[in-house]
């Protein structure tokens, strides 16, 4: 078949090869000139398969009140008049429930655990390397109330068959050696050994390498205008070249096409009357020049008190988080570049903030936390999207999927309550 892969971020390069390999005709279609330059470029890479859950949870509504008013805060709100936003908003409130957040949490478990074995197959096939380390995520606790609420997920791993090891103080410092020089800030945590680490940019450009090899064919600098639908089929999409939008459109004919558009899926959804709840929820990132290894982290340490995870990537380290609802803007605040500063100089001064480089992403965010991966209504159309927090973590399970689910194969885990119809 001739299959249109909409995106080259994590999601579309990982989609791409799974359908090459599959034997399909494949071509990737992005405006930008490469591989993972929105989203996937540089978020805070974690793979996270242990601590995985829906940001949706009992007890958010009250948190994120507080969050607002910290001075490091981890939400940031915007509001403004967006029925997309408002909307989005009042279905993740209603998701804040303990029935929904289980619902939630084990389709997400269920996708994290298939992309840990997805990812370990696709790593040994194609050897590509991406600064990845095995080496877990310890959950860095700085107060005994954070530790003592941790209970409720140790709860949850152990139900759900996840290895997990509580840590006191020293428990901490041997896992992450550097949290020696800063002991008396920190009470404990919360350590899941088989989470990964690695750089979800490094790892998608060398997988798009290796689905060209493949025969993938990237078509970059094209900017996708429309879905071409005829009789409730897919045929094919409309684009335009980069800067030539007054030159007239291009037609690309197809017999599947998946939409890997991150955030940006619902705009081309909207006019074929498919009503995506995806919304950008923005994050920040530093990548920060190690100077000195021993004040720097091993693997990936989550600072609880500001929601921020600070990874070693190589000779670098990757300091992301923080949660900004504001529409569609990557625009890039000083205040949120000092709350990264301030967490990573706290607890691992090793790398030289001064050189370091900032960024912004928009997590394609569902309101249950869930991404959307499967059929629509319209026949050979699918969505391998809104994978928001963790879609680095969750792509090669997702893709998977995917490659099975266009090829018309039963898949190898339940995928049904993962399609865009599980909203009614
Ligand atoms: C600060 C931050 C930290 C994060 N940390 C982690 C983490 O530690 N672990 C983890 O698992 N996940 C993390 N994430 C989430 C993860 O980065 C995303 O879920 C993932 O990158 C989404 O990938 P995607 O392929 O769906 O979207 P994208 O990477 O955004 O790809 C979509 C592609 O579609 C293209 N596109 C869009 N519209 C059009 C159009 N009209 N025409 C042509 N091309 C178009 C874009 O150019 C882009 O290349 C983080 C995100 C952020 C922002």
């Amino acid at each position: 078949m001739k299959v249109i892969v909409l995106g080259a971020g994590i999601l579309g390069v990982t989609s791409a090869y799974q359908l090459a390999k599959a034997g399909h005709e494949v071509t990737v279609v992005d405006r930008q000139p490469g591989p993972a330059l929105e989203t996937s470029f540089a978020n805070a890479g974690e793979v996270s398969f242990g601590y995985c859950s829906p940001w949706a949870a009992p007890g958010i509504p009250a948190k994120a009140m507080k969050w607002l008013f910290m001075k490091h805060a981890p939400l940031i709100l915007r509001p403004k008049f967006d029925v997309a936003m408002l909307s989005w908003m009042v279905r993740m409130l209603s998701n804040c429930t303990s029935e929904r957040y289980a619902i939630n949490k084990s389709r997400m478990l269920r996708l994290a655990d298939y992309s840990r074995i997805a990812l370990a197959e696709l790593r040994a096939e194609t050897g590509i390397a991406y600064d990845e380390r095995m080496q877990g995520t310890l959950q860095l606790f700085r107060t005994q109330q954070q530790l003592d609420a941790s209970a409720k997920d140790v709860k949850a791993l152990a139900a759900d068959g996840i290895p997990y090891e509580v840590l006191d103080r020293d428990g901490c410092i041997r896992v992450e050696p550097a949290l020696k020089h800063v002991r008396e800030k920190i009470v404990g945590g919360l350590l899941t050994p088989k989470d990964e680490t690695g750089d979800c940019f490094k790892f998608t450009n060398a997988l798009a390498a290796k689905a060209e090899a493949l025969g993938v064919r990237f078509a970059y600098g094209t900017t996708i205008e429309a879905l071409d639908v005829e009789a409730g089929r897919v045929c094919g999409v409309v684009t335009a070249r980069a800067g030539n939008h007054d030159r007239g459109r291009e037609r690309m004919s197809a017999d599947a096409v998946v939409v890997a558009l991150g955030s940006y899926s619902p705009l081309l959804l909207k006019p074929l009357g498919i009503r995506l709840p995806v919304y950008p929820v923005k994050g920040y990132s530093l990548t920060i020049p190690i100077t000195d290894a021993s004040r720097a982290p091993e693997s990936t340490v989550m600072d609880e008190t500001f929601k921020i995870a600070i990874t070693r990537l190589g000779d670098r380290i990757r300091v992301g988080g923080m949660a900004e609802i504001s529409g569609y803007t990557n625009d890039l605040g000083l205040a949120r570049r000092s709350t990264l500063e301030h967490s990573v100089t706290d607890l691992f001064p090793g790398g030289d903030v001064s050189k370091a480089s900032f960024w912004s992403g928009l997590r394609p965010m569902t309101p249950d936390g869930t991404p959307v991966i499967g059929p629509t209504k319209i026949k050979g159309l699918f969505l391998n999207t809104g994978h928001g927090t963790l879609g680095w973590t969750m792509s090669t399970g997702s893709a998977r999927l995917i490659g099975d689910l266009v090829s018309g194969r039963s898949p190898e885990i339940d995928a049904k309550d993962l399609a865009v119809s599980r909203y009614g």
